[in-house]
């Protein structure tokens, strides 16, 4: 697509965190560009360049002269929208959006477990698509919603995907160790976090433990039926600026020696109809057999962010197999999978072209 043909997309939360990489990682799209912005009451009526915190590198000029508007489908024209929003406003802005006749792709927590809503990584669930129909059937809506996972549950779900593909997964124990970025902005106060530890994150376990298994299951009945997988989870928030680090142990459905499960984890491309979009990753996941990785600082980077780190895949003594996943939790964790998601829409045609 030439640069006039690019879809219009807005940001709905473009202010914040997760809505400043979906600009940064909009700016060079083939196929999006971004054309609105919306916040809160706080920001409405300022030029973008001044009501946004601006984090990492340059503001692309053509944004940064955006008025942010309300977050409205009466403020806003375009057909796609991507939302960064709280999740204490999300839920209700969402639905209006779609009700509206808009595809919405969310990264907010408030409608991903709804049985006909997507919760989608299109390399792991590309035909979890398919429920749209029956979302569309219940609630009359010519617009749709889509959701992605928290970020957690999108790095650990990659990296448990070929697992469960090859062998079935019945239980499984995590521990998470999450970036300050993940609280969005400005989040953890300095002082809470330097050189400390907080084992504790709110809503966070449940989420984790629920999510990886509607990511991991099937379209039955026009709807998603959740993988049968009994999780546990552990969520730390540490100093790590980005990069959520997933220690898991997993029991198999299938017993399996460890260097069958590592040799299908390396071998893994996932779905086929992820193959072509644009933001996927040459390799969704990379299996790095050194003893001390993945890291943060070292790997987040890998795949422009979109790709997952898979190291210290070994032997469990009380489940099965143990490793340790880490993935970019504002880019693959959030703006750039929901980016890959509308890809994914524009491909099936429930995102029109023009
Ligand atoms: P954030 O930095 O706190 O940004 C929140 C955004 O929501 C800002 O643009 C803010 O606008 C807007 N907002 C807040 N209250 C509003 C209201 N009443 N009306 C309209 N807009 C409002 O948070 P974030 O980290 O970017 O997270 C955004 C969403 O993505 C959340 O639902 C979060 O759970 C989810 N998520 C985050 C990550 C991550 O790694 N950070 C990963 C996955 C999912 P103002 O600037 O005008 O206040």
């Amino acid at each position: 697509m030439g640069d006039a043909q690019r879809i219009p997309v807005a940001i709905l939360g473009a202010t914040g965190a997760v809505g400043q990489t979906f600009i940064r990682l909009l700016a060079e799209h083939p196929w999006f560009r971004v054309a609105e912005v919306a916040a809160s009451e706080r920001s409405v009526g300022k030029r973008y360049a001044d009501a946004a915190h601006w984090l990492e590198g340059e503001l692309p000029a053509d944004v940064a002269s955006l008025t942010v508007v309300p977050p409205t489908p009466e403020a806003i024209t375009a057909r796609l929208v991507f939302s960064a929003l709280d999740s204490s406003v999300a839920g209700d802005v969402e639905l209006a959006f779609a009700r509206a006749g808009r595809v919405v792709c969310s990264n907010a927590k408030n409608h991903r477990m709804t049985a006909d809503v997507p919760l989608l990584i299109p390399e792991i669930n590309a035909p979890h698509v398919a429920v749209i129909a029956a979302q569309r059937a219940r609630t009359g809506w010519a617009g749709a919603l889509v959701t992605n996972a928290n970020c957690s549950s999108t790095v650990a779900a990659l990296a448990l995907a070929p697992i469960h593909e090859a062998f079935g997964i019945r239980t499984l124990f995590i521990a998470t160790m999450q970036a300050v970025s993940g609280a969005g902005y400005p989040g953890v106060a300095s002082l809470d976090i330097l050189g400390n530890v907080i084992p504790y994150i709110a809503d966070e376990e449940p989420k984790i433990e629920t999510e990886i298994a509607k990511l991991l299951g099937a379209v039955d009945a026009g709807t998603i039926r959740s993988a049968e997988i009994r999780a546990t989870a552990h969520a730390n928030r540490v100093p790590v600026v980005e990069g959520h680090t997933i220690c898991m142990s997993i029991g198999l459905v299938r017993e399996a020696p460890v260097e069958e499960v590592r040799s299908v984890i390396a071998a893994w491309e996932g779905a086929h109809e992820a193959f072509a979009l644009p933001s996927r990753p040459e390799r969704p996941i990379v299996v790095d057999d050194a003893p001390a990785h993945p890291q943060p600082r070292r790997d987040v980077m890998r795949g422009g962010g979109m790709t997952v780190t898979v190291g210290r895949i070994r032997r469990d003594p009380v489940l099965d197999v143990r490793l340790v996943a880490m993935g970019s939790n504002t880019i693959r964790g959030a703006a750039g999978g929901a980016i890959l998601n509308a890809e994914l829409l524009v491909e099936r045609g429930i995102v029109a072209r023009d």
